[in-house]
Formats: structure tokens, sequence, C-alpha cells
């Protein structure tokens, strides 16, 4: 993946979020990545390996290296890079005190295809890799956190560990899942390359709430109707430009609860967002998509901020690692929102403008590219 391993993308994920030591559990040609990694010293972490027989399945992998483990275990499977966050998935680890937790994407959109079930406590009640069982919802992409008395459960065949374990687990209730909205790539099918590639690719994005950032606020609950009634904030069109110069792609997220409320019709808000990218690009900016939420403050919809559903609707579209994605709102649950998603966030406000923020933020990306 761009001239790196996808491996290598991972170990590079783990050591950022506090990893020190890896255990490499190998079998197929177990000297191709050892001449790669090494004791892993290039990327500031140690790494082990245990090398088995190739026919090996997951299972007796992991019970051969038992002896390594230490009493609590990361796993990870290697075919999937999903942006983890090690503090809530530790913390959530905790609060359940079960003994083994896997993450689970959600699978809302359909992306892949539904292995479990889980209950009104985000625990899995069934595990079925058949997907036979009726009301499966979600798959678990590893990223589980182990303690080792479960290894112990593991019978000394040649067996699949996740076939073996979870089902055993789940019906025991033991078995906790850390709950993500936020797509995982992988190489584990030649359909997904494509979309891993483009996901890795990492380009340069930014994310910007509209009113009081772009546009001069309404009061509460009062709404910008009309392109008559928006006022470009002063600075934020030179903002986009730069920003555009520099080659970060933008887009614009926005809570207009007046299409809900009755102050304007949604072809009204259409209009306003087409003015606005029309001007943008006579500026020579460019906004590459706007979402919004017309919905009102009680619907209850995913999409509202201080939701996160709009942030995780262009992760999918624009395949973004969210951990590695800039929000620019000016309002707390800009922020709020932000965080939910695992995104990065930053507030404006009068003292401190879109224009100054832009600013910095591409002298910070020049640094870093020199
Ligand atoms: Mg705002």
């Amino acid at each position: 993946m761009h001239g790196k391993p996808f491996l290598e993308y991972l170990l590079v994920m783990l050591r950022a979020q506090g990893f020190e030591r890896v255990l490499l559990l190998l079998g197929y040609l177990p000297e191709v990545v050892q001449d790669y990694f090494g004791d892993g010293s290039r990327w500031g972490i140690k790494i082990a390996y245990s090398i088995t027989p190739v026919e090996d399945e997951t299972g007796r992998r992991i019970k051969r290296a038992e002896h390594l483990l230490d009493e609590c275990f990361f796993l990870l499977y290697c075919d999937n890079y999903w942006p983890m966050q090690m503090d809530k998935m530790w913390q959530r680890f905790l609060e359940t005190k079960a003994p083994a937790m896997l993450t689970i994407y959600s699978n809302k959109d359909g992306y892949t295809k539904d292995t479990l079930r889980m209950d009104a406590e985000r625990f899995v009640d069934v595990y079925d890799k058949t997907r036979q069982a009726p009301g499966l919802k979600g798959v678990e992409i590893s990223y589980g956190i182990f303690k080792k008395e479960v290894v112990a459960l593991l019978p000394p065949e040649n067996i699949s560990f996740e076939e073996t374990l979870y089902p055993v687990l789940s019906k025991q209730k033991k078995l906790a899942g850390f709950v993500t909205d936020h797509r995982y790539y992988s190489v584990g099918s030649h359909q997904r390359l494509a979309l891993t590639e483009a996901f890795l690719a990492r380009r340069l994005l930014l994310i910007l709430d509209r009113d009081g950032v772009l546009n001069r606020k309404p009061s509460r609950a009062n709404y910008v109707r009309s392109w008559n009634e928006f006022e470009w904030l002063p600075g934020s069109k030179e903002a986009l430009v730069l920003l555009r110069n520099a080659g970060f792609r933008v887009i614009v997220m926005s809570n207009q609860a007046g299409v809900a409320r009755g102050a304007m019709t949604e072809p009204d808000l259409l209009n306003i967002h087409r003015r606005m990218v029309r001007e943008t690009f006579l500026a020579g900016g460019n906004i590459e998509a706007i979402y919004y939420c017309p919905h009102n403050w009680d619907e209850g919809c995913e999409c509202r901020k201080p939701k996160p559903g709009m942030l995780f609707q262009a992760q999918r579209d624009f395949n973004l690692d969210l951990s590695r994605t800039l929000f620019i709102g000016d309002d707390e649950r800009d922020a709020q929102a932000a965080d939910a998603a695992g995104c990065l966030s930053l507030l404006v406000s009068e003292q401190k403008t879109l224009l100054e923020v832009v600013r910095e933020l591409i002298n910070k990306q020049k640094n870093i590219n020199e």
C-alpha cells in the first residue's frame, strides 16, 4: 500500500496508541516478514515472533504462543486497519469486567456480512460465522482485548480461535463488544483493495461547520433562510482559497433545523448551498460536499450534531480516517460530534477566525512536508 507493507501501517498505529511490544504469529513465508521488520526498533517497538506450521489455524497458533502472552493481551488479525482509540476501548473493557472484548463494526450501511448479534448491554449474545442465526447485526474486526485465561479454554486440536472460542464466551455473557460506525479497511479480499488504497492515501481533507465558521451565525433559533441572509465572515472565503491552493479538500457539515421547523424549505437550503459553492469556486476555492441535518431538535435523528452521524457518512463517502481528520466548528456541539466520531476538532471564534486557523494549519503542513 503506497510502497509500504500493510502490516507497517498497523504497527505504526499500535506504537502511536502506546503499545511497546508486539508478538507476530507467523506461518507462511515467515522470513519475508522477519527480514523486513526485524526486531522492530526502526518503528520504536519490540517485535517478537512465534513461528508455527503453515497449516495451523488461529486457535492452535495462539495456543502454541500461550507462554509468550501477557495476562492481558490485544489481538489483531492483521488484515484489517481500523483507526483504533485505545483509551476508549480500555475504559469500556474495564467497565464490562468481561474477560474478552471485541471491536464490532455496526454495519448499518451493509458494508459487509453480519456475523453476530448483541444484547442491550452490547455484549455479543450470538456469534455465527455461518451467518444462519436470525437477527444478526454487526461484524467483529478483532481489535480485541483478552485476558489470558480464555486461551486455556481452547482445545489442543487445530481449530479456529474465533469459531471455537467466541460462541462459548458469548453463551456465558463473557464477550463484550466495542461498537464502532467507523469503517475498517481490509486486505482480506481483492474487492476491498481499491478502497483500502484510497483510505491509506490519507489525502488532506478538512471538515468545516457552516454557520459561525464560514458565514455569520444567526441568533439562536433563527436561520439563514435565503441567499440574501447569507453573510460571509471576514476572511472565510480567503481561507477556502488558501486551503485549495495547499491541496486540502473541503467538506461542510451543518445543522439546519430551520427546514424541519418550517423557516425554510429544503430547496431554499439547497439554493443557498449552490450559491455558496459557486461564490467559493469563483473566488478560487472549492467545497466538495455539503452535509446537512434538516431535522428538528427532538426528532432523534443520528445526524444532528452533537451526534456524529454526518461525520460517519462522510467517512464512508470519502474513505476518511477520522482519527486523522480535523473538524473546525464554532460550537461545543461540533466538538462533541467530533469526539464521538474519534475526529480531531478545533473551534473558531471572533478572536480566532477560520483564516488564522487555516494559516497555522497550512504552515504546520509545510513543516511536516519539509
Ligand atoms: Mg456553527
